[in-house]
């Protein structure tokens, strides 16, 4: 009985180990197809936006994009992108690039292979009238299983996580929290993950309202503003 346990424990452990523990450790640490910051020595800095596009936030944080007449880049959910689809148009129209974050925001480790390994042409799918592609993907809280690279690579598209998070989506950040800490930070070439949508309880309101003395703040310091596409 006990030896049965044990058996079963130690399946299951070594089942986490090489499906989850180890992928997300080498993708996220090791992997050189997995970026964190931009190409550096231009002074450029990438925005990035998870989670929407959310009908609440989104057009606020365009705004203020517009506004300063900045580029950046959004990580969408396709669930999300499907709800919203003026949008995801407004983010094409303004020059923003559109990434792949998920099709409903599920962690790589709940998703089995088969579902990891049609994710995103599950979600170019839905979009396919849309006319979107992407070129980048963020999994969900930068999680990785066994397949995740595979399933990036296959599709062509590169992975792109951050160096800069402002912890935007906390229950207890502040708007002045996010904008220090990303102030903090910055440097040649970051990439800054901030959140249009989710997080606790009308997190992305702060969001925007830092960025409206970040943005303004970095251009001061001489940053260029980039997508993806033009920075990595
Ligand atoms: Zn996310």
């Amino acid at each position: 009985m006990i030896k049965g346990f044990i058996i079963t424990l130690s399946i299951i452990a070594a089942l986490f180990l090489v499906y989850c523990a180890l992928p997300n450790l080498y993708a996220r640490n090791l992997s050189k197809n997995v970026y964190h910051k931009l190409k550096p020595g231009n002074h450029q800095i990438a925005l990035t936006f998870d989670d929407g596009p959310n009908a609440a936030y989104t057009n606020r944080v365009l705004d203020i994009l517009k506004k300063y007449d900045v580029k950046a880049t959004f990580f969408i959910v396709i669930k999300n992108a499907n709800k919203n689809l003026s949008i995801l148009h407004r983010m094409k129209e303004e020059g923003h690039e559109i990434g792949f974050h998920s099709y409903q925001h599920e962690s790589a480790w709940e998703l089995l292979p088969k579902k990891t390994l049609t994710e995103i042409s599950r979600g170019e799918a839905a979009l396919q009238a849309e006319n979107v592609t992407f070129r980048y993907m963020r999994p969900p809280w930068g999680t990785f299983n066994l397949f995740t690279l595979y399933q990036a690579k296959k599709h062509g598209l590169k992975v792109v996580l951050w160096n800069i998070e402002a912890f935007d989506w906390r229950k207890n950040q502040t708007a002045k929290g996010i904008e220090q800490e990303v102030l903090s930070r910055v440097e040649d070439g970051s990439i800054i993950v901030l959140h249009d949508s989710g997080g606790a309880e009308g997190a992305p309101n702060r969001t925007i309202e830092a960025l409206d003395g970040l943005i303004p703040a970095l251009l001061d310091q001489g940053y260029q503003f980039v997508t993806l596409e033009e920075g990595l």
